[in-house]
């Protein structure tokens, strides 16, 4: 990229990114995006390579896995993508034409899940080879966003899909974040609290404890990935899953009939329980034998 010059990237990126990026003042070009309506959620992830990708990933898949992890954030809470806005930082040396397959493969993904890229930032890193980070905005996708806080004592734990070896199997690029699925945990009064699993259930599931509480999981109800272990599916990060606690005085078999009627094709599997501390369900797994994936470490 260091030959282009910034002023030709960015007319670049404004073309590759097409119709997932509006003309400006709405879009790229002014000194600020100026949206078209106020967004109440909002967040940030990054992928750097070496960290979140390496040269076996092909750059439109890291493209759209830049935005997907974000977007299983807002998935999370109950919420539907508006906005985001992109800051990289680049080697000198990275290519042109890998640089366009990137932003190719999150115009892709954008478009898909209806999301604007509005802005951005270029800077030259030297050590770093790529790092890029996303700001994503949203809204609740109904009445209400679902938080971490809900969850009481008694209350069930649920989750999505199947858990582990998401390295090994291309599930931490390929995933599809649970919007739908989200938006329709936030529509049901059942459902507590919710947030989706990025660094292991088991680190994450703490998240979700109410004071007091702990979470009792039961290793034979853990649905694990074809060719991935127990372990694995309670400590290998990047599931994007959704994790819910859900209100025990329920009908839970109306609940879980009612998701496989709207989401046949996916799984959900009632995990555990949140019990007082100090007193686990019989036969319940000890959490702190086995620890998620450590940030920072
Ligand atoms: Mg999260």
């Amino acid at each position: 990229v260091a030959a282009v010059g910034e002023e030709r990237l960015i007319r670049k990126i404004r073309q590759w990114l097409g119709a997932a990026c509006p003309p400006a003042p709405e879009g790229i070009g002014d000194d600020c995006a100026v949206l078209p309506v106020a967004s109440r959620l909002i967040t940030v992830d990054p992928v750097g390579f070496g960290r979140h990708f390496d040269a076996t990933v092909p750059p439109g898949w890291v493209g759209a896995k830049l935005l997907k992890r974000n977007l299983s954030d807002i998935a999370a809470m109950g919420g539907a993508p508006t906005s985001a806005v992109v800051a990289l930082t680049l080697a000198p040396a990275v290519s042109v034409a890998w640089l366009e397959r990137f932003y190719r493969g999150l115009a892709a993904a954008a478009r898909k899940y209806q999301v604007s890229v509005v802005g951005g930032d270029v800077s030259e890193g030297g050590a770093a080879v790529f790092a890029a980070s996303l700001t994503l905005l949203g809204n609740p996708a109904g009445k209400r966003v679902v938080t971490r806080s809900g969850a009481r004592i008694g209350d069930y734990l649920y989750v999505t899909g199947v858990l582990g070896g998401s390295l090994a199997s291309g599930h931490h690029y390929k995933f599809t974040p649970r919007l739908a699925e989200g938006a329709w945990f936030a529509g049901r009064r059942e459902v507590m609290a919710m947030m989706d699993l990025s660094d292991g259930l088991a680190k994450d599931v703490h998240a979700l404890e109410p004071k007091s509480a702990a979470a009792s999981l039961f290793a034979a109800a853990l649905p694990a990935r074809k060719g991935a272990s127990t372990r694995a599916a309670l400590v290998d990060g990047e599931d994007y899953e959704l994790l819910v606690a859900v209100d025990p005085g329920a009908d839970l078999w109306r609940f879980e009939s009612a998701f496989a009627r709207r989401f046949p094709a996916v799984r959900l599997t009632r995990i555990g329980q949140m019990m007082r501390r100090g007193r686990p369900a019989p036969g319940a797994l000890v959490l702190r034998d086995v620890q998620g994936y450590e940030h920072l470490s």
